[in-house]
């Protein structure tokens, strides 16, 4: 609902003898009697001024359902938004922030959501599924530290998108995934990118037998840098302990990025940095040496390349990097899958949707509920389909 400014109104009456339709049931009816006070429908506004809709509803006597509302064609129940209207917010909606579309077209934060919940919710009910042969599950945090959501994501070579959302990352999360995914569906899944959370791996090895299911790198990859800053803090606090030169201070980014992303001034900071017999130093130069690992085509020798790293890292004295090590040499099967799925799937996918869907539970969307989450997941990364008749404003 505009808030202020002009109004044009636009008074609807039914034709004459023409019979309302049932809202339960979809036939026509004979007229019951009239609501008292006529309803408004927000329609597009247009050069700033607001379109509404005013119309009176009828009550039908259908003889199957009883006196019953009547539906109109240009809204959905009982939302005060004309479909029109709901479609052209919603589209704003993947362009720019919920809050910016409200203050584009002065409509309030809940009628902006209330247009992308009916548009999500028409994408999910039309959606196709049927040549889905690879996912990627991952999780991630939001809102609180420590709370989860679970996401599914297609990940074949031609279409990468959301596929489904869910709260928590337990099995149950999961399980639930793979009801609404279907059976049938579930059979022909060719491919299965995780990490190596165990709820996750359980529940795929008990759901989806058919399925070669993949460590990724985009997650291997994850965990040594999580390591890797393990070893750097509580190094930098003990030297920080020891009152020696703050040798670490400013590190951080220059040990977890790749050399090639490095600036000048962080280049030349590394190498000061490589001079010095620091384990933060030998935890990255073993992740930059296990680098070379994804360049093998050959499972084979990726496997010999795998054991001959892990035994290093176990003799490093470091303990974040051995459990590293351990956790690769358990998982070693799965690791050794990505080669074996090379070509098949989109390797790079499960890192870029990651990375989309952060950025959008961190928009400022203000996310209260995981429904509004879901909601904006869904929107901007599910590739739902639309009706033909949203492209007419564009
Ligand atoms: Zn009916």
């Amino acid at each position: 609902m505009v808030e202020d400014g002009p109004t044009l109104e636009v008074e609807i009456k039914p034709r004459k003898n023409g019979k309302p339709v049932c809202s339960k049931c979809g036939e026509k009816g004979p007229t019951y009697d009239h609501q008292p006070k006529p309803r408004r429908f927000d329609f597009v506004p247009f050069w700033g001024i607001a379109v509404v809709f005013v119309y009176t509803m009828r009550r039908v006597n259908c003889p199957e359902c009883g006196v019953k509302i009547e539906q109109v064609p240009w809204a959905k129940g009982k939302s005060p938004l004309t479909r029109t209207y709901a479609w052209f917010l919603s589209q704003w909606a993947k362009l720019l922030s919920w809050s910016d579309v409200a203050r584009m077209f002065k409509a309030s934060w809940s009628t902006v959501f209330n247009a992308v919940e009916m548009a999500v919710e028409w994408g999910r009910k039309h959606v196709e599924l049927k040549d889905v042969t690879a996912i990627g599950i991952d999780e991630i945090s939001w809102h609180r530290r420590h709370q989860y959501l679970t996401v599914v994501y297609q990940i074949n070579e031609g279409i990468r998108r959301l596929l489904w959302v869910g709260e928590h990352r337990k099995a149950k999360t999961l399980l639930k995934f793979f009801r609404w995914f279907g059976k049938e569906r579930t059979e022909q899944l060719k491919y299965i990118a995780s990490d190596m959370w165990k709820p996750y791996l359980k529940v795929i090895a008990y759901k989806a037998k058919n399925a070669m299911h993949i460590l990724d790198r985009f997650h291997i990859m994850a965990m040594m840098n999580k390591a890797i800053d393990e070893v750097r803090a509580s190094e930098a606090k003990k030297l920080n302990f020891e009152g020696r030169e703050p040798i670490l201070k400013n590190s951080r980014w220059i040990l977890l990025k790749r050399p090639s992303k490095l600036t000048v001034w962080q280049n030349a900071k590394l190498a000061d940095l490589l001079k010095y017999n620091l384990k933060s130093i030998r935890a990255y130069l073993l992740k930059e040496d296990f680098q070379q690992f994804w360049q093998y085509v050959r499972p084979a020798w990726a496997e010999k390349f795998l054991k001959e790293w892990c035994r290093k890292t176990m003799l490093s004295k470091i303990e974040p990097m051995k459990k590293v090590a351990k956790a690769l040499r358990k998982h070693q099967a799965l690791i050794l899958n990505w080669f074996r799925a090379k070509g098949e799937i989109s390797q790079a996918a499960v890192e870029g949707l990651n990375n989309k869907s952060k950025l959008t539970i961190r928009k400022a969307y203000g996310f209260r509920s995981f429904r509004t989450a879901e909601i904006a997941l869904y929107h901007t990364l599910g590739k739902l389909p639309e009706p033909e008749f949203t492209h007419r404003f564009w």
